[in-house]
């Protein structure tokens, strides 16, 4: 995906799912969302065929643990914030 396109499917995704765009590190961006007094932050994977990965994170951005990205793969817009809260709601620790 070129980077022009990739930063219109970021706007597109957080009009889809009413959530802000945020920045990344490097370059990336992502769309945060606040469900139940949480953030989810919504990422597109340029570089593997993951697609949309999914995280939670603290107020300060920090991901709660090391394994925290949830992939959700390829996902309409449409439901791509259901698929977020609830990968996120599975993402269990041990
Ligand atoms: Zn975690």
């Amino acid at each position: 995906m070129e980077y022009p396109a990739y930063l219109q499917e970021i706007d597109k995704a957080a009009d889809a799912t009413g959530g802000k765009v945020v920045s990344l590190a490097g370059g990336y961006f992502g769309v945060q969302l606040v469900a139940d007094g949480a953030n989810v932050v919504l990422a597109l994977d340029l570089d593997s065929d993951q697609g949309w990965v999914a995280w939670r994170e603290d107020q300060w951005g920090e991901q709660c643990c090391d394994s925290a990205e949830e992939v959700l793969g390829d996902c309409p817009l449409g439901e791509l914030r259901s698929r977020a809260l609830e990968a996120v709601a599975a993402h269990a620790h041990a």
